[in-house]
């Protein structure tokens, strides 16, 4: 499988560049847009992976070209967090998906082998369910059985991450590093207060109980399997 990285930060790119191709891939690396643009249309890739602020031709720019020239190949952008904007304009544009900077490698990992799978199709999961929970991406809005939910960014972000991997036992250190700026050492009381609040909002007056708490793991948001 090959994938291309358009990164202008050096140690960014460097570091996946690296860890991608321990994992197995091959991996083309261009640090500036226009080189990045050129691969993409010279070559013959399974993913892009693009960084948003590129010095020449831009994120956008290249994700562009590439469906332009009829390429379908799924394209994954890095975008900094809260740029809101950013995750819109990008999945409107035809990404497929997007992941905050700063992400964990294993979280970009599971993405790029997520994304191989579902090969070039479109994304359609921009709005995300579970039972009658439905968050939508795009326009940044929750509800519950037809109830509209009002969510601060943590607890959307939080709700998207559980939603995106439902059914996987989140651990903290991956939910902290994901939804907030912090590493695995951590105070992780935080992240207890914010599923707390979380549950009160989207939970505690519905059935059934979907984020579930797993004793020294971390959370999972579930249906629960029928009696
Ligand atoms: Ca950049």
């Amino acid at each position: 499988m090959r994938i291309l990285i358009v990164e202008d930060e050096r140690k960014t790119g460097d570091y996946l560049k690296q860890g991608l191709t321990e994992a197995g891939f091959q991996v083309d690396l261009a640090r500036e847009g226009i080189d990045g643009l050129h691969f993409a249309l010279t070559e013959d890739y399974d993913l892009a992976i693009l960084d948003v602020m590129l010095p020449g031709i831009d994120g956008w720019g290249i994700l562009a070209g590439i469906r332009r020239a009829g390429k379908h190949l799924p394209v994954m952008f890095l975008t900094a967090r809260d740029a809101v904007d950013d995750r819109v304009k990008g999945l409107e544009l035809g990404a497929d998906d997007y992941l905050l900077k700063p992400f964990a490698f294993a979280e970009l990992l599971a993405r790029v082998r997520t994304l191989l799978r579902r090969g070039g199709q479109p994304a359609t999961d921009t709005t995300l369910h579970a039972a009658d929970l439905e968050l939508d991406v795009l326009r940044r809005r929750a509800s519950r059985g037809g109830k509209r939910i009002d969510l601060t960014a943590k607890e959307f972000a939080l709700l998207e991450l559980l939603l995106r991997r439902q059914g996987e036992v989140l651990p903290r250190s991956l939910i902290a590093s994901q939804v907030w700026d912090m590493n695995f050492d951590s105070d992780t009381n935080v992240i207890e207060v914010a599923v707390r609040r979380l549950r009160a909002k989207v939970d505690d007056d519905f059935q059934p109980h979907l984020i579930r708490t797993v004793r020294g793991m971390g959370y999972v948001l579930e249906q629960p399997a029928c009696d």
